[in-house]
């Protein structure tokens, strides 16, 4: 900011009057008071504060503060002091004040503006002049060549007093104290102040940051931090810090949670060698690479349990005399009184986050788990408890009792309501016994594996009940299809080779007359064909399973494919009459032929099957219009193929089940009919692949519609 001629005057003017009210013989407090008074006529304050480092006999800080004499019942932040110290340079800011804001209190909220200027003189900060007004853009008149010119002002007054104050007998400077160590006495009522808030203090973070304030308060420091010990890792990690810009590349690093090596700076050193430490100037130290930069007075000290360092304070200072043997011994003493409190803080972190830990894996598990006390009320389940019996929030409602409320919930769904009653009567009955059970439940078919078993206390009391459910639908579901396999294969082998031995057994055993000896063959060759079909089936079946088949798709008529197949099954039709209905100018489709030709042969093969009174079968091929296709079937041009007969049908209940996997539909009909339970799943596997849907109508005992879908193909195919 540069001045108007008058402005400079005026700055001038109040420059010298400074000086003269400085330089008086009045104590520093009341000069002080006269300063304030002076520089708010030019600078229009509400109020104003000095924070000052007075020379002492040995290093060390002395800090005193004064305030200007009608000062503004809101706080001033010290860690703003201590950012202009550090940072050496005139800062101005707008500031909050009251309402939420820190240290307001009950006060009305301001926006504020500030003014720090650190008070650099001859090399050293002497201390640190801070403003504030109630306008958020006041202090406008505070022109920096005004603020400067004042700075070497307040150091010579600042000085001065130091001189003045060394002089005097030094009085009650030291004694020892519990601990061994010498404090003075204001460091005495500051650690004894400190004494139950240590003892509250059971949260870590809450601790460590009250040990640093406490140490900044204490010693003066511009910046500090306290850092926990990795022992394992051999590093230290940053709990909190206050101070430090986020920016610089420091010792401590910045950034919460940040980690280095035990071995760099005074914090690592302090660590290994379990005491306090004090460096005057990092920067003339060998090996030092300093807390920060611009810091040259460095203090650390541990904090001991046992004879570990868990913790160290590290307090850092541009001044570097900034720490002395007083600030080293109240930092030692604070770090002596942490022990303890540490030391419970840390268990109690430990217990926390090893129960957050467990809280997080007990409503992550996809197995419902739920805690019950001793009379089988639910105290806590987690979301797949809920889920997996289909309570929807009910289990936290507080009496949720186990027998009584969960049998009345699923009561509708039990296959067979005893199993549950007893078993949570058997429950009951054995308060300290493992129990399981399997519960099946109906609509939708769901079965459930249930374990219970007793917890207890520490003195080994048995508390009440872990319940553990898990989902084992899939699992039995496929132990069913694996026998159900076993069963199904051997029985399909077994028939054909029965046959099969048997004939050929009879054919070697004596002369035959030609017809019979052709019937006798031809048998043989059927039942050889069926048990190929049926080796195809289990191979197609486990190919399309391993991902292995491929489409090779080609743009293709299906008219030659339905000629060429009721060709091959004419030997099949005994008493069926084969109608073929082909749409004139069938637009060609892109599809696998071979797969195609496999699919419609698979549905007419069962049409035959399942018809074995004969009657007539119908293959129909035409473009969908719009209407033919179901409702989430894809959009574009589709070619309809249906397969009709009029055979046993399918019963509604049976439907959607017989595109599964051996599924075959248990009635006197099928047994004698024969199958594998595999043609429809592959079947629509293959129309999957090619981007159609299956689907099938049916009336029991008055036939099935099998139809299906292939794209037509367009035009880029085609060309
Ligand atoms: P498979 O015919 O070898 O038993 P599929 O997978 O081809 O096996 O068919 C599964 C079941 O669906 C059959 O067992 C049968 O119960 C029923 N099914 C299939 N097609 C028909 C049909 N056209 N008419 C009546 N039922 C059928």
């Amino acid at each position: 900011m540069t001045l108007s001629s008058d402005q400079s005057a005026q700055a001038l003017a109040a420059l010298g009057a400074a000086a003269r009210l400085l330089y008086g013989d009045d104590p520093l407090h009341v000069r002080l008071h006269g300063f304030f008074d002076l520089l708010r006529e030019t600078v229009h304050h509400r109020d104003a504060r000095l924070t000052c480092w007075l020379q002492s006999a040995r290093p060390g800080s002395a800090r005193q503060q004064f305030y200007s004499a009608d000062a503004w019942p809101y706080p001033w932040d010290d860690g703003l002091t201590r950012t202009v110290a550090r940072e050496g340079v005139i800062s101005r800011r707008v500031i909050g004040l009251g309402g939420d804001g820190a240290g307001g209190g009950l006060l009305p909220a301001v926006r504020a503006a500030y003014l720090g200027a650190p008070i650099l003189w001859g090399g050293r900060l002497w201390g640190v002049l801070e403003l504030r007004t109630d306008h958020a853009d006041g202090l406008r008149a505070a022109a920096d060549d005004l603020i400067a010119g004042l700075m070497p002002l307040l150091a010579a007054a600042i000085a001065e007093e130091g001189r003045h104050q060394l002089s005097l007998p030094s009085g009650e400077r030291a004694s020892d104290t519990p601990t061994g160590l010498t404090l003075s006495a204001p460091d005495k009522q500051r650690l004894a102040a400190l004494n139950s808030s240590l003892d509250e203090a059971i949260d870590l973070h809450e601790l460590l940051s009250l040990l640093l304030h406490r140490a900044l308060e204490a010693s003066g420091a511009e910046a500090g931090a306290v850092a926990l010990v990795d022992h394992e890792q051999r590093e230290l990690v940053l709990h909190t810090f206050e101070g430090f810009a986020e920016d610089i590349d420091v010792g401590l690093q910045s950034g919460p949670r940040q980690r280095w090596s035990l071995e760099t700076g005074l914090g690592g050193q302090a660590a290994q060698g379990r005491r306090a430490l004090l460096v005057r100037d990092v920067t003339v130290e060998p090996g030092m690479s300093g807390a920060g930069a611009g810091f040259r007075a460095e203090l650390a000290a541990p904090i001991l349990i046992g004879d570990r360092a868990e913790a160290v304070i590290i307090l850092g200072s541009p001044r570097s005399d900034a720490f002395g043997e007083d600030e080293l011994s109240f930092v030692r003493a604070l770090c002596a009184r942490a022990t303890q409190p540490l030391s419970r803080a840390m268990h109690y972190q430990e217990a926390i986050e090893g129960a957050l830990y467990l809280g997080q894996v007990f409503s992550s598990l996809p197995t419902g788990l739920a805690l019950i006390d001793i009379n089988g009320r639910v105290l806590r389940s987690n979301p797949s408890w809920e889920a997996l019996w289909g309570l929807h929030g009910r289990a936290r409602r507080e009496s949720f009792h186990i027998s009584l409320d969960l049998i009345a919930h699923l009561l509708p769904r039990l296959s067979e309501p005893l199993g549950l009653t007893e078993f949570c009567d058997r429950v009951l009955r054995s308060p300290s016994q493992d129990l399981m059970t399997t519960i099946h439940l109906l609509k939708p078919n769901q079965e459930l594996e249930v374990r219970s078993v007793p917890t207890r206390d520490s003195n080994d009391r048995i508390t009440g009940r872990l319940w553990a459910v898990s989902d084992v639908t899939r699992e039995r579901e496929s132990d069913r299809l694996k026998s159900e396999f076993v069963s199904i294969v051997s029985h399909e082998l077994r028939t054909p080779l029965t046959s099969i031995l048997g004939y050929t057994e009879l054919l070697m055993s004596r002369d035959f007359a030609p017809e019979e000896r052709q019937q006798f063959i031809s048998t043989v060759y059927t039942e050889a064909e069926r048990l190929s079909q049926l080796v195809e089936d289990l191979l197609g079946m486990s190919r399309i399973e391993a991902g292995k088949v491929k489409l090779n798709r080609w743009v293709m008529s299906l008219t030659n494919i339905a000629y060429e197949l009721t060709k091959q099954l004419n030997t099949s039709l005994m008493n069926h009459r084969l109608l073929i209905d082909i749409q004139s100018e069938l637009p060609p489709v892109y599809a696998d032929r071979d797969k195609v030709k496999q699919i419609i042969f698979n549905l007419l093969t069962n049409a035959i099957k399942y018809s074995p009174g004969g009657g007539e079968i119908q293959l129909r091929i035409h473009e969908a219009r719009p209407r033919d296709l179901p409702v989430n079937h894809p959009e574009g041009r589709w070619v309809v193929v249906s397969v009709r007969d009029q055979g046993i049908g399918i019963a509604p209940e049976d439907l959607p089940q017989i595109w599964e996997r051996f599924y075959r539909v248990d009635n006197t009909n099928t047994r004698r009919i024969g199958g594998t339970g595999l043609g429809l799943s592959i079947t629509r596997a293959l129309v999957e692949m090619h981007g159609g849907q299956i689907n099938v109508e049916s009336v029991l005992g008055r036939g099935s519609r099998f139809f299906f879908t292939l794209p037509v193909a367009n035009e880029l195919a085609r060309r």
